[in-house]
């Protein structure tokens, strides 16, 4: 099969450039049919209208981004989360999104309390998952970077990602993302992945910057970092993966002000020779 044929590119990386629709017209121009689409961006276009053009221009959404954020302590700020995500479920159904990019939410507004925004989470999902089931969509746990832990997700590491799946002990409606960008320095990394095996229902690919400036606006291409890329696709392939391999780029300082189509084509080079 062709490096290309499994390549997905999360509109992230061409967020400044690039509307929803121009980048499923953008992307399909380039040869490549898999995007990861944000709901922003697919508010701005409209549902159906995404969903029309998005089978129009042969495309496989590999992920909706994002859905979570549950760890309000707040009691109605918590239902209100639960709401949001079941409209998440809905779209993500809409558009047969592969998974629901989920990140779990950090440490609320002057809360220390750490393990009872891990246990809203897991309550949450909880509640979110025979939902997700109903309509057949798949939640994907994210595991970020512990520097995101305050403001983005307390679910720091892979073997956490794990050990919530073992809890909820789902079927198919939840399943885990590897993003090289937040687990790369794990030291248990080769035995997590193996460990998620079927779990995993997306990977997510870039690198980090030896000399990166932001804790989140700063991602690499392919090959600019210090990851090792390919060990680490050996390791998601040797669990069992066989979809997508989705490039995601947040990057103020560089991509997000080249040329999109230019950047098209350096994702699809990096992708056959630095993965
Ligand atoms: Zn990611």
């Amino acid at each position: 099969m062709p490096e290309d044929a499994l390549l997905s590119i999360n509109q992230v990386t061409t967020r400044e450039q690039w509307s929803l629709r121009q980048a499923i017209e953008g992307y399909a121009r380039h040869g490549v049919h898999g995007i990861a689409v944000w709901r922003d961006k697919l508010h701005e276009l409209g549902v159906p209208e995404a969903v029309g053009m998005l089978r129009g221009h042969g495309m496989t959404v590999t992920g909706l981004c994002v859905g979570g954020l549950l760890t309000a302590e707040d009691g109605a700020a918590f239902q209100d989360a639960l709401d949001e995500n079941r409209r998440v479920i809905d779209e993500a159904a809409a558009l047969d999104a592969q998974c629901i990019v989920f990140v779990a939410g950090g440490v609320e507004g002057g809360s220390r309390d750490l393990k009872g925004a891990r246990e809203r989470c897991l309550e949450g999902l909880a509640a979110l998952l025979p939902d997700a089931a109903a309509a057949g969509v798949t939640i994907a746990l994210e595991p970020l970077h512990p520097m995101l832990c305050a403001n983005r997700s307390v679910l720091s590491t892979l073997k956490l990602a794990n050990e919530w799946c073992d809890r909820l002990d789902a079927g198919p409606e939840l399943g885990i993302a590897v993003d090289v960008y937040h687990v790369w320095w794990d030291p248990d990394l080769e035995e997590q992945i193996a460990r998620a095996g079927s779990r995993i229902v997306a990977f997510h690919i870039n690198d980090w910057l030896a000399d990166t400036r932001d804790l989140r606006l700063d991602r690499g291409m392919m090959g600019d970092g210090v990851i090792d890329l390919p060990a680490i696709r050996r390791m998601v392939e040797d669990a069992g993966y066989r979809g997508h391999r989705e490039v995601e780029i947040f990057s103020e300082r560089n991509w997000w002000r080249r040329d999109p189509d230019e950047v098209v084509n350096i994702i699809k080079e990096r992708n056959r020779s630095a993965v």
